[in-house]
């Protein structure tokens, strides 16, 4: 048997107070650092820079909650356990704390305390795994009986768990491998025991003692995992008794099944008559349902018409003719609910909050529909959610996108097998009353088809004038919707048809800014996230740093959907680990062990002396957090899918960076040209309309009418720019078709550049129409191009000074980040983009060499 290799610890240590948990000598224990004197000792001893520096520390359990903070040292346990601390893991989320893993090494008594501040230091006394270990031999026989006893319930102990974890198996293989009197602390820390327990074995300080007092724990475990594995086989024996059951009826002699079945659908129907009768429809619905039920009851059951007659009668006495919530409005308490769901979006608020306010005081719904317009992911649902639960109502969503049926709105008629009502009822049918709140998600993208035009199908629903008659062709009988609130988001107004625009009011939702994200993932997704994966914050924590390096790194969108995506899947790596901990924990576990108050059990933390290694993987009890940074992001996002390019792409000639606004969102878009001997012919290529087509013939004449003015040549040296010269215009990135005028400016920078051979500043992005006599015109989407330049790292931002008063919107911080030139001619935009300027005046050297 091998003996305990001998250590020596300081006569002075640091005393790390603790109040969780009790370590004991070659287990490994992790704990959670936040009170001022053990930050303080963390920072100064254990960490220099951010490296760990190798320190002993005294770690003294059960303090009296030192997380107080207050002035003087709480009373202290008289001995503790000299610890290495294995690794830091530091986080400022929740609140600025560390968590230590450590290891015990021997016991120790505190002789006196030499100092109290920053942190406690004691002179102290070490206990045992001296180098010379009085009367070792004389100890171990006389032991022998007892630690052999000890060593026969350990065993018996770890041989009821189940072999097939790892952690098991090796736990099996230390207890012949290590020496016996390092088995009870082990052990002790192992199974399940109250920290009060761990005290007494800590403070146990003879040998016999503390076998003599962990044997009972020892036992104490054995009995309860006999008890558990009673209890299971029990569980299953009646698991079986209950799956036998339903097989018993389905073993009934054929007939019989049959009639049952038949007397059941008497009953139905007889119920359908009575909730005919009670239900609250108007006169000429009920009269509808009155005749289908004399009809079906004339019916065979085998007619294919019997089911279409019942389903339709069912369906009429489900709906909610005449069933509402009631509408509780309070504007303030709709403010503090809107700011509570949502961070940032004020405009929006705003205004939802001011139609609220309309419709209080007038009391009828009568006027315009919302209708939410933005990129996708920037809580436009969200809000509808919101707007919902202020009411007091239900809340449902009609997906539009897509639909170019108008049956999708109306219903089909019922001469159809398999025919059914329309979104609109069938919405009613799901929540279930009058007046809930319909959200018309993506109206822009409405289709059309030769089945009718599901456009005109939603004007009748949205028309106040008409919608207290809304007939479906399934129901054929009208249905008041006068009640409905409906709100409709769409990603762009260009395609919503314009009948259709003119019943809404449209709020303009923008994208968010970094910051804002971040703000919004912190509060909201984050939160949600870990909710709907059944994690707390003690299990996993996710640092700003880390959700900046998603946003920048892993997602390229206005919104925050993506975002939302890419934390719900390190969630889910995160839960799989920690269900993993659970799953190896709830192998050692025993139900009946309860004593000891708020102590965290490390069952199998991981019992881990100096001398066996690679273990540090099993250390990981499943409460403790586990940290999401950069490498983190690696292993379960997998690499970063953007990077910045921007300067690389900028390197030569023939390059600049425009602003498009897309439905999705503002973008950066790279502009490319290039020339090779031709006839004078210009090709474009990228995704672009036409519109766009006609900015880049604007620009090539402004520049060849200007070519001398500024000294542009084609290859050969004339003025004449397309003269046996051939340009390719190409807009690459990006599936989505760019149209507009706002391009001109870029084509014009991108086009002086190629001729002129001089590079496009690489940290300047610019948008804006142009004429053909060089003027620059204002165009839309200021502040959703304005971040994406921000987005994309850029510093000066070229807009049309017409533009100017846009700058309002655009939130202070970003402001602050980006220099803004506002132009009103092309002069200005190419002074602006180049280094030094473009003008002729301002480069004479370059001038006279060319001449
Ligand atoms: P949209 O309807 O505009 O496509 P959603 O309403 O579906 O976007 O929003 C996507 C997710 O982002 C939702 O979980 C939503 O709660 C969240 N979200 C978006 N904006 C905000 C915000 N300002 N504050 C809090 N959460 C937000």
């Amino acid at each position: 048997m091998s003996s305990v290799s001998p250590i020596q610890i300081p006569s002075r240590l640091p005393l790390l107070l603790t109040h969780e948990g009790v370590l004991l000598p070659g287990s490994t224990m992790r704990t959670s650092v936040d009170s001022a004197r053990n930050l303080q000792l963390v920072r100064s001893r254990l960490l220099k820079g951010t490296s760990l520096q190798s320190t002993i520390l005294g770690v003294i359990p059960n303090t009296p909650d030192p997380a107080s903070d207050a002035q003087d040292l709480p009373p202290l346990h008289r001995i503790g356990t000299a610890a290495l601390a294995v690794q830091v893991v530091g986080s400022n989320w929740p609140k600025p704390h560390y968590t230590l893993l450590i290891t015990g090494l021997c016991r120790f008594q505190i002789i006196q305390v030499i100092k109290e501040k920053p942190y406690p230091v004691a002179e102290v006394e070490q206990l045992d795994r001296l180098e010379e270990f009085p009367n070792t031999c004389k100890t171990r026989e006389e032991l022998g009986e007892l630690s052999e006893q000890f060593y026969k319930y350990a065993v018996q102990l770890v041989e009821m768990l189940d072999m097939s974890v790892p952690a098991v198996a090796k736990l099996r293989r230390l207890l012949d491998s290590l020496p016996r009197e390092a088995l009870p602390d082990i052990l002790t820390s192992i199974i399940r025991t109250s920290n009060k327990e761990k005290l007494q074995i800590l403070d146990a300080v003879s040998l016999e003692e503390r076998f003599k007092m962990t044997i009972p724990l020892l036992v104490r475990q054995i009995e309860g995992l006999k008890l558990l594995q009673k209890t299971r086989k029990h569980k299953q024996d009646d698991k079986r008794i209950i799956a036998i059951r339903p097989i018993r009826r389905l073993a009934h002699i054929p007939g019989t099944v049959e009639d049952e079945d038949e007397d059941e659908d008497n009953d139905d129907i007889v119920m359908l008559e009575k909730k005919i009768r009670t239900s609250s429809m108007p006169e000429q619905a009920h009269r509808v349902c009155v005749k289908e039920l004399k009809r079906l009851k004339k019916m065979p059951q085998s007619m294919p018409e019997y089911a279409l007659t019942r389903n339709y009668l069912e369906l009429m006495v489900e709906l909610p003719w005449n069933r509402s919530t009631t509408d509780r409005l309070d504007i303030r308490a709709a403010r503090i609910l809107l700011d509570n769901d949502h961070y940032a979006m004020e405009k929006l608020k705003k205004r939802v909050l001011e139609y609220l306010a309309v419709r209080q005081l007038k009391n009828n719904l009568k006027g315009p529909i919302l209708c939410f317009v933005g990129p996708p992911g920037v809580g436009k649902t969200s809000v509808g959610r919101s707007v919902a639960k202020t009411l007091g109502r239900e809340f449902h969503r009609i997906a539009l996108g897509g639909v170019c049926d108008q049956s999708d709105i109306r219903g089909h008629r019922r001469t159809y097998v398999g025919s059914m009502p329309g979104r609109i009822i069938n919405g009613l049918k799901t929540v279930g009353v009058n007046n809930p709140v319909f959200l018309l998600d993506e109206v822009d993208k409405l289709g059309k088809s030769l089945q009718g035009d599901p456009a005109a199908a939603l004007l009748e629903v949205l028309d106040p004038e008409q919608n207290h008659n809304f007939t479906d062709h399934y129901l054929n009988v009208a249905f008041d919707l006068s009640q409905v609130l409906f709100i409709a988001t769409a990603n762009t107004t260009a395609t919503i048809p314009p009948a259709l625009l003119d019943r809404m009011e449209i709020i303009q939702v923008p994208g968010y800014t970094q910051e804002e994200k971040i703000e919004i993932a912190h509060r909201h997704l984050i939160p949600k996230q870990l909710e709907q994966h059944g994690l707390t914050p003690q299990q996993i924590q996710i640092p700003q740093v880390t959700t900046l390096d998603i946003i920048t790194r892993y997602t390229r969108e206005a919104g925050v959907r993506s975002l939302d995506r890419k934390l719900g899947a390190i969630c889910r790596a995160v839960a799989v680990k920690v269900a993993e901990g659970q799953h190896r924990e709830a192998k050692l576990d025993r139900p009946d062990v309860t004593e000891g108050e708020g102590c965290r059990e490390h069952i199998l933390e991981d019992a881990k002396p100096e001398s066996t290694s690679d273990t540090t993987d099993l250390a990981l009890p499943p409460e403790m957090p586990i940290l999401i940074d950069f490498h983190a992001l690696k292993d379960i996002l997998g690499p970063p899918m953007y990077e910045m390019e921007v300067s690389e792409r900028l390197s030569q000639p023939g390059v600049a960076i425009g602003l498009a606004w897309t439905p999705l969102g503002g973008e950066i878009m790279f502009v490319e040209a290039s020339r090779m001997d031709g006839e004078g012919q210009l090709t474009l290529t990228g995704q672009l309309g036409n519109v766009m087509k006609e900015s880049a013939h604007l620009a090539i004449s402004w520049l060849r009418s200007n070519a001398k003015k500024y000294h542009l040549t084609n290859a050969s040296g004339s003025f004449d720019l397309l003269e046996n010269t051939d340009i390719h215009l190409h807009f690459p990135a990006g599936a989505v078709t760019k149209d507009g005028p706002s391009a001109g400016v870029t084509i014009a920078t991108c086009l002086a550049s190629l001729f002129s051979g001089r590079l496009v500043r690489s940290d300047v992005a610019m948008t804006g129409e142009i004429t053909l006599r060089g003027l620059v015109l204002p165009v839309g989407g200021i502040k959703d191009k304005v971040l994406a330049a921000h987005r994309a790292g850029l510093k000066r931002v070229i807009i049309p000074q017409r533009n100017e008063k846009d700058l309002e919107e655009i939130p202070g911080n970003v402001r602050q980040d980006l220099s803004f030139v506002t132009a009103s001619c092309l002069d200005e935009v190419l002074n602006a983009a180049f280094d030094g300027g473009f003008t002729v005046n301002t480069r004479p050297g370059l001038l006279s060499s060319k001449l």
